[in-house]
């Protein structure tokens, strides 16, 4: 359950810490610190998150042989568009002081996708990265990448939560073995609103955001939650001593609504 073995045979931790919004600096040294000794071994950030720098430190410093911890990091818009996805990566791993990250991905499917995928590829011949993959692709996005490229994409990571389920791209990833990781699996905060969370959590001795997360995992989809407090990263991680009943699952899955707290990747325009 802790790790998922991807389509290129690696094991990637289900469990990762999201960054997107965290200072670069202590803020995020110390909640990366904190969540490795929490037992996390994976981190999500992106050269979009402006915090790369810092995401790198922490991992350098956190005392855990490299090879242990996960990190993903991604390939910003106007760099795919102006074919500069190589030198993206390179700035990457110039500003995380690493000889190599364990996956990148596009992060948006923007014009000039397939390039950027064959750049990618190359990347992972030259070993700067171990796994590759996409973020907010849609079902005919997929396609095209398998039908240009000759490396499947790992993971295709997407806004992900009860109220946004996003079939269609899920079947499409499925049918290729394309892992799922979550963004925002907590709703970006919204989950406190939902009272159903609470109530199915005090029979299991468990808080709402431990639900949330837990029926992420148990639909087999990766998760990232982002917290830079330390109790909120503690809890976040102890999610693999319970687990929801079916009945409590499809309880969840009722919530359904297709609402999304992010930008539709159907229609962006950043
Ligand atoms: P999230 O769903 O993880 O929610 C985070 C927010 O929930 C926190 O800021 C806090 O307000 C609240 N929270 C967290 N833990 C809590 C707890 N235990 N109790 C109460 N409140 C709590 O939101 P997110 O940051 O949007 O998504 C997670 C990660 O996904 C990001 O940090 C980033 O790494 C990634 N992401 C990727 C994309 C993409 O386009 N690929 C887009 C958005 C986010």
């Amino acid at each position: 359950m802790r790790t998922y073995k991807l389509n290129n045979g690696l094991e990637m931790p289900r469990l990762g810490l999201g960054v997107w919004q965290s200072e670069n600096g202590k803020e995020t040294i110390d909640a990366i610190h904190w969540a490795l000794e929490a037992g996390y071994r994976h981190v999500d950030t992106a050269k979009a998150y402006r915090n790369e720098e810092a995401v790198g430190e922490a991992i350098r410093t956190a005392g855990l042989p490299r090879e242990e911890v996960w990190l993903t990091t991604k390939v910003w818009n106007d760099d795919i568009r102006a074919g500069r996805t190589t030198e993206a990566l390179d700035n990457s791993l110039k500003r995380l002081k690493l000889d190599y990250v364990d996956q990148v991905l596009l992060h948006w499917p923007v014009e000039g996708r397939v390039a950027a995928w064959q750049e990618l590829e190359k990347a992972l011949e030259a070993g700067k990265v171990r796994s590759i993959g996409v973020s907010n692709f849609m079902d005919d996005h997929i396609e095209e990448i398998i039908e240009a490229g000759s490396v499947l994409p790992v993971v295709n990571q997407i806004e992900y939560h009860p109220y946004l389920t996003q079939a269609d791209a899920i079947s499409a990833c499925d049918a290729h073995d394309i892992a799922i990781t979550a963004w925002s699996p907590l709703m970006q905060g919204h989950f406190l609103k939902e009272p159903l969370f609470a109530e199915i959590g005090e029979r299991y001795g468990k808080t709402a955001a431990q639900v949330v997360l837990r029926w992420c995992l148990q639909n087999d989809v990766i998760v990232i939650p982002k917290s830079v407090h330390r109790k909120r990263i503690i809890e976040n991680g102890d999610l693999f001593d319970f687990e929801l009943s079916e009945e409590d699952m499809v309880a969840i899955d009722e919530l359904e609504r297709g609402k999304r707290f992010g930008p539709d990747p159907r229609n962006f325009d950043f």
